[in-house]
C-alpha cells in the first residue's frame, strides 16, 4: 500500500544526512524553546536534559535538531548508537519485523530472533565455555537479573561492587551505584546486603599502586567487612562509565576476577556502557584476559532499541528454576530484530577496528591539547570511550565548574558533549563508531578553541 501524504515529510535520518555541523539558529533555537515550554508543562521535572534541543533527525556522526541546526554527536546517546543513528542495517530488520508481529511475549509464545540474538552474544562474550542467555529492556535489569543468577547459583546473599560505580536506577542497582547526587538521594531506603570495595583509580591514588596491590586492598576489605562464604558476586564495570571513564590499573581486573574464582564468587562484568566494540574489542574484558561468569549488556547492542542481556556460564545461568527470569517485555522482537541489525554492522564494518582509530586520532589531539591546556589532568580511557579529567592546574582538586564551562560552550558551538565523574569534572567523548574522520576533527578543534577561551 502507497500512502500519498499532504503532510509535510519527515526528514530521513541515518548516514545519508549531510554530515556536518551546521548553526542556523541561537542554541537552542526558537522552534525548540516553545517544545520546552511544552515539555516544562507536561514532563515531569526529574527528569533532565543535556542540551534541550529537540532532534529531528540523526545518523552517522551529526543529530539535526528541529531548528535545523546540525551537531556533532559526541554522545551518541549514551553509548548507544555505536552503529550511528537509524543504521541502514537496524532500520531494514526492524522495519520487516514491526509488519510481520510486534510483540508476544516469548514467555508466551517464543520466536527465532530471541534465540538468534542469545547464539550471537554467546559467540561475542569472552571465553569459549558452554553459555546461555536471558534478555531484559535495560541496564538495570538486566544488572538486578545477574544478582539473581549469582544468588541463586551460589546460595550467597552479599553482592560487592566499587567506589565510584555505577549500575542504574532501580532499588537494587541504586544501592549498587555508588554517587549520591542525583541517583539515590531521597530515594532509600535501599536493597540491603551490598558492600563497596576500593576501586584502582590511577589517576587519584595517593601513591602509585600496582593493580595487583590496588586488587589486593579490595580483596582485604571484602574479607574482613563481607566474608567470602557470604558472598554471591563482585560485579564491576571494566572501564567505569558514569563513574569518570576510568580504566583500572594492568592488573586489578584479572586479580580479582582469580580471586573470585577462588573462592566460589561469581564475577560480573557490567559491560553496559563498556561493551558491544566500544572499547575497540567486542568486550573491555579482553582487553585485560579476563573471561567473566556473567557479563550485563545493554546500551550499544541494538543500535537505540531498548534490550539488555545477562550472557553467562551455562551452569550458572542454568541454576534458576523454570519461570524464575524473564519478563513482559525482555527481548522483544523488534529489539531483537534492530540487535542482530546491528551485531551485522558491527561485524561487516569492523567497528573494532573503527573505535581503535577514533582512539589514535582523539588520544593524539586531546595529548597535545593537555600541553596547552593544564587543567586538563588526565586524558584516559579506551577505544571510542575516551575522556578528560579537569582539575586546578598541577592538582588532582577536581574543578566540575570548568568540566561544565567546557561542555556548554561546545553545545554553543553545535559539538554534544557529556559530563560524567563523581566529582562531575570529567568530560567524556561517545561518538558513533561511524563518526567521519573530518567531523572528529572538526568537534575535536572546537573543543581546543572553547578550553583555549577558558585558560
Ligand atoms: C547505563 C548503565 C547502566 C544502566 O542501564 P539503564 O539501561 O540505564 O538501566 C548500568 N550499568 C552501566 C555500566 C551503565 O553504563
Amino acid at each position: 500500500m502507497t500512502t500519498e501524504s499532504a503532510a509535510p515529510a519527515r526528514v530521513a535520518g541515518g548516514p545519508d544526512l549531510p554530515q556536518e555541523r551546521r548553526l542556523v539558529t541561537e542554541i537552542p533555537g526558537p522552534r525548540s524553546r516553545a517544545m520546552h515550554e511544552r515539555r516544562l508543562a507536561a514532563v515531569a521535572a526529574g527528569v533532565g536534559s543535556t542540551l534541550p534541543v529537540y532532534v529531528e533527525a540523526a545518523g552517522g556522526g551529526v543529530v539535526v535538531d528541529v531548528d535545523g541546526n546540525s551537531f556533532i554527536d559526541l554522545a551518541s546517546g549514551i553509548a548507544v548508537t555505536s552503529v550511528g543513528n537509524s543504521a541502514p542495517e537496524v532500520v531494514s530488520r526492524v522495519t520487516e519485523q514491526v509488519a510481520a508481529f510486534t510483540h508476544t511475549c516469548f514467555m508466551v509464545a517464543p520466536y527465532e530472533g530471541y534465540v538468534e540474538v542469545c547464539e550471537k552474544l554467546a559467540q561475542l562474550t569472552p571465553g569459549d565455555h558452554a553459555k546461555k542467555t536471558a534478555l531484559f529492556n535495560s541496564g538495570a535489569e538486566a544488572v538486578e537479573n545477574a544478582v539473581k543468577v549469582a544468588r541463586s547459583y551460589t546460595g550467597r546473599d552479599a553482592v560487592v561492587v566499587f567506589d565510584h560505580a555505577y549500575h542504574g536506577r532501580t532499588n537494587l542497582t541504586m544501592a549498587m551505584t555508588a554517587k549520591n547526587m542525583p541517583y539515590k538521594d531521597g530515594f532509600g531506603p535501599f536493597a540491603g546486603e551490598v558492600y563497596r570495595a576500593p576501586i584502582s583509580y590511577p589517576f587519584r591514588e595517593p601513591v602509585e599502586i600496582t593493580g595487583e596491590q590496588a586488587a589486593a586492598r579490595a580483596i582485604d576489605v571484602v574479607e574482613k567487612q563481607v566474608g567470602a562464604a557470604n558472598l554471591a558476586c563482585v560485579v564491576i564495570e571494566p572501564v567505569l562509565g558514569e563513574g569518570g571513564f576510568v580504566v583500572p590499573a594492568p592488573g586489578f581486573l584479572s586479580t580479582v576476577a582469580a580471586w573470585c574464582r577462588a573462592n566460589g564468587v561469581v564475577f560480573v562484568a557490567d559491560e553496559i556502557q563498556s561493551g558491544m566494540c566500544r572499547t575497540g574489542a567486542w568486550f573491555a574484558s579482553e582487553h585485560d584476559d579476563v573471561v567473566p561468569d556473567l557479563v550485563t549488556v545493554a546500551k550499544g547492542v541494538a543500535g537505540g532499541l531498548p534490550l539488555a542481556a545477562v550472557v553467562g556460564r551455562a551452569e550458572i545461568m542454568d541454576s534458576v528454576h523454570g519461570g524464575g527470569l524473564g519478563g513482559t517485555y525482555g527481548g522483544n522482537p523488534v529489539a531483537c530484530a534492530a540487535a542482530l541489525g546491528a551485531i551485522a554492522t558491527m561485524e561487516q564494518l569492523d567497528l573494532n577496528a573503527a573505535a581503535r582509530r577514533i582512539e589514535a586520532t582523539m588520544r593524539d589531539r586531546l595529548g597535545t591539547l593537555a600541553e596547552k591546556f593544564p587543567a586538563i589532568g588526565e586524558v584516559r580511557g579506551r577505544g571510542a570511550m575516551l575522556a578528560i579529567e579537569l582539575v586546578e592546574p598541577g592538582t588532582t582538586t577536581p574543578d566540575a565548574a570548568l568540566a561544565g564551562r567546557l561542555s556548554a560552550g561546545c553545545h554553543q558551538r553545535g559539538v554534544l558533549t557529556l559530563t560524567c565523574g563523581t566529582y562531575g569534572n570529567v568530560l567524556r567523548f561517545l561518538p558513533s563508531l561511524v563518526m567521519p574522520e573530518h567531523l572528529l576533527h572538526e568537534a575535536l578543534d572546537v573543543i581546543e578553541e572553547v578550553a583555549l577561551t577558558l585558560v
